[in-house]
């Protein structure tokens, strides 16, 4: 086992404006990575630039990160760090901005074409990055993880390297309040998702599971005032850090592989893939690797499968309908995933095939 998390975690109300030291350890010249509003509306912006200028370090911003961020935005924001000077990336955003933050800050001090970054091998390594998480979902800040959607291969690649996890992570669950029900949705159940399938997986050890019982726990006793729109965000948000953890050391399996598709050819939100995909996939679980099951139920408080599943269903905002030809395509396609092999059992692409059948009209 092994367990490689070099991630300093601060979290509580104002951590921001309580930890502001940690603005000053990485030169003077930050680019700002977020999303078109977020960063605004959650007041996550402000508290940062205010502390920036307080320090006198000089910032700009790159605020051209799309949801699913594609590898041509990350070379630009590269460019866009090389151009400035920057010293510091900070991503203040939900997964998109935070993972795009990874490319761009190995973008930004190696000369590479876009696709070269999956090489891995880099002359420099990138530069150092704070994270400002806004959702409860990807736990991209203490990940090493960039998923990124690569148009030439119509699918998203996922960009890793041990030098791509966050120097200081910064969870305010008070840059949540703004979050859209459906985000919130989507989010609590990517969080949830990595928590399952990094238990339901081969690269699962005892230490992995520790953070990934503990994250489906929390997100178990938090699920009601989700759905009663009393959210407990401090929770969500530490428990979206803990499968992060999980996954750090595991990755995910298939309902992340196969929800690409969903994402990729459907426009369905990354977490709302793994949602709408993950019923399919606990029922193939109860077949095949039960006593495994047994874990994920246990940290959920359920006795069998179903309570789970009707949890996950009430998270999924609006379904996603598939055509049989879709069917046939897209777990054609997902059955050539990287992470196939990390499936307890002998996968095949029909059981993939009944998975996205739960998605038929
Ligand atoms: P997201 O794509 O970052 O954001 C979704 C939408 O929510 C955006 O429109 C964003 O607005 C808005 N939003 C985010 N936070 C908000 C807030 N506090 N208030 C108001 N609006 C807010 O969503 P995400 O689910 O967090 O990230 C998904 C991405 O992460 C996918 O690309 C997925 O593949 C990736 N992912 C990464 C990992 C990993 O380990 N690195 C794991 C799972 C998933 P703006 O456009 O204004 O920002
Ligand atoms: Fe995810």
């Amino acid at each position: 086992m092994e367990l490689y998390i070099p991630t300093r975690l601060i979290s509580g109300e104002n951590c921001i404006k309580n930890n502001s030291a940690y603005f000053s350890m990485f030169g003077e010249k930050a680019l700002i990575v977020t999303g078109k509003r977020s960063a605004e509306i959650s007041g996550a912006l402000a508290d940062v630039t205010d502390v920036l200028d307080a320090q006198g370090i000089n910032w700009t911003m790159f605020n051209h990160v799309e949801n699913n961020p594609t590898i041509e935005t990350c070379y630009a924001g590269g460019q866009a760090a090389k151009d400035f000077g920057a010293s510091l990336i900070i991503a203040i955003g939900g997964g998109s901005p935070m993972d795009a933050a990874k490319a761009i800050a190995t973008y930004a001090v190696n000369e590479l074409k876009p696709m070269e970054i999956y090489h891995g091998n880099f002359k420099n390594k990138p530069l150092p990055i704070i994270s400002i998480p806004l959702t409860a979902g990807t736990g991209s800040e203490i990940t090493p993880y960039s998923v990124l959607t690569v148009h030439s291969l119509e699918n998203k690649k996922t960009f890793t390297h041990p030098d791509n996890f966050s120097k200081v992570a910064f969870l305010d669950p008070n840059y949540l309040k703004s979050l859209p029900k459906s985000v919130l949705y989507d989010t609590v159940a990517d969080a949830l998702s990595h928590g399952i399938e990094s238990i339901l997986c081969k690269r699962d050890s005892m230490m992995s599971q520790v953070y990934a019982e503990a994250s489906i726990k929390l997100i178990s006793e938090a699920l009601e005032g989700v759905l009663s729109g009393n959210p407990d965000l401090e929770k969500l948000l530490f428990a979206s850090s803990l499968a992060g953890m999980a996954i750090s050391q595991t990755g995910t399996v298939i309902v992340h592989s196969m929800g690409y598709m969903l994402t990729y050819y459907k426009g369905t939100p990354h977490g709302r893939a793994n949602a709408l995909l993950l019923p399919g996939f606990l029922k193939l679980c109860q077949k095949h690797c039960p006593e495994k099951l047994q874990i994920v139920l246990r940290a959920f408080g359920a006795k069998d499968v179903e309570p789970l599943i009707d949890g996950i269903k009430s998270l999924v905002f609006e379904k996603t309908i598939l055509s049989l030809d879709e069917v046939s395509a897209f777990s054609h396609k997902a059955f050539q995933a990287k992470n196939v092999s990390q499936t307890l059992w002998d996968l095949t692409e029909q059981e993939e095939a009944l998975v996205f059948s739960d998605l038929l009209d």
